[in-house]
């Protein structure tokens, strides 16, 4: 029996136009919307507000970090990244407070500078298209659609893209210029790519000579529990497979330190980082190597910033714990979900046709929900199931009260759905 079939036998819609009645009147106001990190966890950065202080800014290299220069960041904070994503420090560069921005940068500098080993700039191709393995990052595809590039989507197995798929439209498709990729705790399915989807990605024949993987490494310390789900270094698999400047890694401390405030990386193989430098010095005289500093002063090491990330799991486990609590309690049978080993989102899929719906209702009921669709290309999700939740910033007792009202319109739109059969 089919997930809608078997989720209809166990809703009555009577029952559940009641339970929504009392929800709406309660007059709730929560928000499950965003992967924002709390208030408590930004206070776990509080320190990084005085560092490095007023005395304290020159560098190990002995660069006043307080003036112009230096594009490539500080090589102390790129050192300590470097460490944590597997990349050496040269290859990695420090920049600005956001990855996204790094991303849409990087994008405009394709389209407009030939990257290594590209016949042409992107702008000047007939029609450029990216793969976008779905349900995946919406400001990914945001981005994408702003630059008129096309989106194809490509399904997700657990363990990554389905890469029969990707290998299959690579191939012969010179258009294709690029992949999404959040390869590890995924936004919002939480899967970590396998090694062979790694190697797969690494060293499949692409008809276009200037085909990047972009790597959004978001959450490579994010981990929920104390299996710490390795991810293969892609930059080497695409070394070792011949592609060294396949990959373009992005990654930010946003949900390290302060979402705002953070400093973002881009990692890639010399050429590539050449390439970025070269463009990125008519961009900017240099980056915020102050705030550089106060990372680097802030974390000590590598280790340093592990031991934060835990501190970090320990005020993210009991929201997720919530979600789930409330989900098996109120909806085994009737929808699934991920149960993710780190990052920010839990990925609910209820039965085809009813995430629009649940959505809709939960709005009525004063609980904001991400828009039905909006982890697809287009805002598209073809069968209208996938629900993102992100229980990182309410209280754990709103995100427990926040999921017994987002079961109550799960219940409601199944029921409603049977009964318009
Ligand atoms: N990439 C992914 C996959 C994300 O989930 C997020 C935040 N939701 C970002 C990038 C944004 O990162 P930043 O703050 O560094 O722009």
């Amino acid at each position: 029996m089919s997930l809608s079939a078997a989720a209809q036998d166990l809703v009555d819609l009577e029952s559940a136009r009641k339970e929504y009645a009392t929800l709406r009147d309660a007059g709730l106001k929560l928000d499950l919307t965003r992967g924002k990190p709390s208030p408590e966890q930004l206070d776990l950065s509080a320190a990084i507000l005085s560092l490095p202080g007023a005395n304290d800014y020159v560098s190990a290299e002995g660069i006043d970090t307080r003036n112009y220069g230096g594009v490539e960041g500080l090589i102390e904070i790129r050192e300590i990244f470097g460490k944590l994503l597997g990349i050496p420090a040269q290859q990695l560069l420090a920049a600005g407070n956001a990855s996204l921005n790094l991303m849409h940068d990087v994008l405009v500098h394709a389209l407009l500078t030939p990257v290594p080993g590209a016949e042409r700039r992107w702008v000047d191709e007939e029609e450029v298209v990216f793969l976008c393995p779905s349900p995946g990052y919406d400001r990914h595809f945001a981005l994408t659609e702003r630059f008129g590039i096309r989106m194809v989507p490509v399904a997700l197995t657990g363990e990554g893209p389905d890469m029969d798929e990707v290998e299959r439209l690579v191939a012969s498709d010179a258009r294709i210029k690029a992949i999404w990729c959040v390869p590890k705790y995924s936004n919002p399915t939480g899967e970590t790519y396998s090694d062979e989807v790694v190697r797969r990605l690494a060293a499949m024949p692409t008809a276009a000579p200037d085909f990047r993987i972009l790597w959004d490494n978001a959450y490579a310390v994010h981990d929920l529990t104390d299996e710490q789900v390795p991810l293969l270094n892609v930059l080497e698999a695409c070394a070792e497979a011949g592609n060294p400047d396949r990959v373009f890694v992005f990654a930010s401390t946003s949900k390290i330190t302060l979402a705002g405030a953070g400093v973002a990386f881009f990692g890639s193989s010399a050429a590539n980082v050449a390439w970025l430098n070269k463009v990125l010095v008519k961009q900017t005289i240099g980056p915020d190597k102050v705030n550089h500093l106060r990372h680097v002063r802030f974390f000590g090491d590598a280790d340093g910033v592990l031991a934060h990330m835990q501190k970090h799991r320990a005020l993210l486990e009991p929201r997720f714990e919530a979600v789930y609590e409330v989900l098996e309690a109120e909806l085994t049978g009737i929808a699934t979900w991920t149960r993710p080993k780190g990052g920010y989102f839990v990925s609910l899929e209820v039965p085809d046709g009813c995430a629009a719906e649940v959505v809709r209702l939960a709005k009525e009921a004063g609980i904001a929900l991400t828009p039905a669709g909006s982890a697809f290309p287009y805002g598209k999700d073809p069968r209208d199931h996938q629900i993102r939740l992100a229980p990182s910033f309410p209280s754990v007792d709103e995100v427990r009260e926040a999921m017994r009202a987002v079961a109550v319109c799960v219940k409601l739109a199944v029921a409603e759905q049977a009964a318009a059969k």
